[in-house]
């Protein structure tokens, strides 16, 4: 075993792994990055007693969240344009508001502001799709976030791509720099947005890149009644045909996927990020949860743009999908607390086939995220799983660690200026409500 290079000590430690381990007064021991060691306080105290120590305060430890869906430089949209219909949304308010102010700048800056929401709220990856997504790839390399990022491939020229072979091209070369740390990967924005045959170059370009694809399907019920007129089936049906499905595929939103299409999403193994509070706020439709689970369809969860949701706090979408879910199936026994967890840390970071996140145990990456379950809001504790499902929120995430480094302590952001990233936002803000 190397020598441990860090050493929390004094947490409550929910490991989030198949057994549903606790170590109720826990130490998780790292070195280069990873957990090396996870186990009794007193044990790893003695057993590592050269390594830098950081006091866990008795407050709860787990895997920092994934957020599997979002447009992270959206950041600066939020609140723009709300109380819409999706498609007057996007034509009449979002899409223009990009046409005039996205710029790299915008994007790094934009992408510093939700990163640092997220990490705020202890999410410590999350999956984009956007434009300028290299600028985003600065951000996150500065502020010390980890990200799967897809720049937009669309069947017509925008933010400075003639066309989808030079978005694909984009991601590709990308692509050839992927870390541990940021991960490219190919992102068609939608099955109406792109057509039969750049989604047909993008699946041949993730055989051929071994790379990962992330796209938005079935959001709303004229988007498959479109799809079934123009291509005589539903869109899974679609991607399973263009060779889009597979453990490799990550599709955004699905809420308006039938039985068949779930055992075809199940048995290839493609993962489903759901956003319910944008399918909420849009009026999109409740995605079939239930389905799923029985089919064993890999799930994720998203929180979608700031523009759309309009935060981007995995607590947030954690407590509205047990609640929802529960009223659907009529049933509040369906879908416990600890199965919502998992679903935001070790089934997530499954989909995204990231065998080295999402569980706290040793070899994966040490992104952990801290608690404090010390105020009167978080007293008194019995079940974890049940508070930080039902009554903890981002603000009580006080500190955060990517990769061993220590990136938010004692809710403070350790790698960039908080009042400079909220004067920023509001300098911004003029801008895009003067033009
Ligand atoms: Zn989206």
């Amino acid at each position: 075993m190397p020598h441990a290079d860090l050493l929390i000590d004094n947490a409550h430690i929910v490991t989030m792994n198949s057994r549903w381990d606790e170590f109720p007064r826990g130490a998780v021991a790292c070195a280069d990055g990873r957990i090396i060691e996870v186990g009794d306080s007193d044990e790893l105290c003695q057993r590592h007693t050269k390594a830098p120590r950081f006091d866990g305060g008795g407050k709860l430890l787990l895997p920092g969240f994934i957020n599997a869906h979002t447009h992270v430089a959206m950041a600066y949209f939020k609140g723009l344009a709300d109380d819409l219909v999706l498609q007057t949304w996007l034509q009449d308010h979002i899409w223009p508001a990009e046409q005039r102010f996205l710029s790299d700048q915008f994007v790094h800056h934009a992408s510093l502001h939700g990163a640092a929401e997220m990490l705020r709220g202890g999410t410590t990856t999350f999956c984009d799709m956007y434009f300028y997504e290299a600028a985003t790839a600065r951000a996150c390399r500065q502020i010390g976030i980890r990200a799967h990022l897809g720049e937009g491939i669309l069947s017509f020229p925008a933010h400075g791509h003639a066309d989808a072979a030079a978005m694909i091209a984009y991601n590709v070369k990308y692509a050839a720099h992927n870390d541990d740390r940021v991960r490219f990967e190919l992102a068609p924005h939608a099955i109406y947005t792109c057509n039969r045959d750049d989604l047909l170059s993008v699946a041949r370009a993730a055989r051929e890149h071994g790379l990962r694809v992330h796209i938005h399907l079935s959001e709303t019920e004229s988007e498959v009644n479109d799809c079934i007129e123009k291509h005589g089936m539903r869109p899974v049906h679609y991607l399973q045909e263009l060779g889009l499905l597979g453990p490799h595929v990550r599709l955004a939103h699905c809420v308006w996927v039938d039985d068949e299409e779930a055992a075809i999403l199940a048995e290839t193994g493609t993962a489903v990020a759901l956003c319910t509070r944008s399918h909420l706020k849009l009026a999109s439709g409740f995605a079939p949860l239930q389905t799923f689970l029985r089919h064993g369809v890999k799930l994720a969860l998203g929180t979608d743009s700031v523009a759309s949701n309009n935060t981007l706090s995995m607590f947030a979408e954690m407590s509205l999908v047990a609640r929802l879910h529960k009223t659907l199936s009529d049933d509040p026994t369906f879908l416990p607390a600890r199965e919502v967890v998992a679903m935001c840390t070790r089934d997530s970071a499954a989909a995204l086939q990231r065998d080295d996140l999402g569980v706290v145990e040793a070899g994966r990456q040490a992104d952990l995220t801290l608690l404090a379950t010390d105020s009167i809001e978080a007293t008194p504790l019995y079940d974890v799983y049940s508070h930080i499902v039902y009554t903890l929120g981002a603000s009580d995430v006080s500190d955060v660690f990517v990769g061993g480094e220590h990136v938010l302590r004692n809710r403070k952001l350790a790698n960039v200026d908080e009042r400079e990233l909220v004067a920023r936002a509001r300098d911004y803000a003029k801008k895009v409500v003067t033009q």
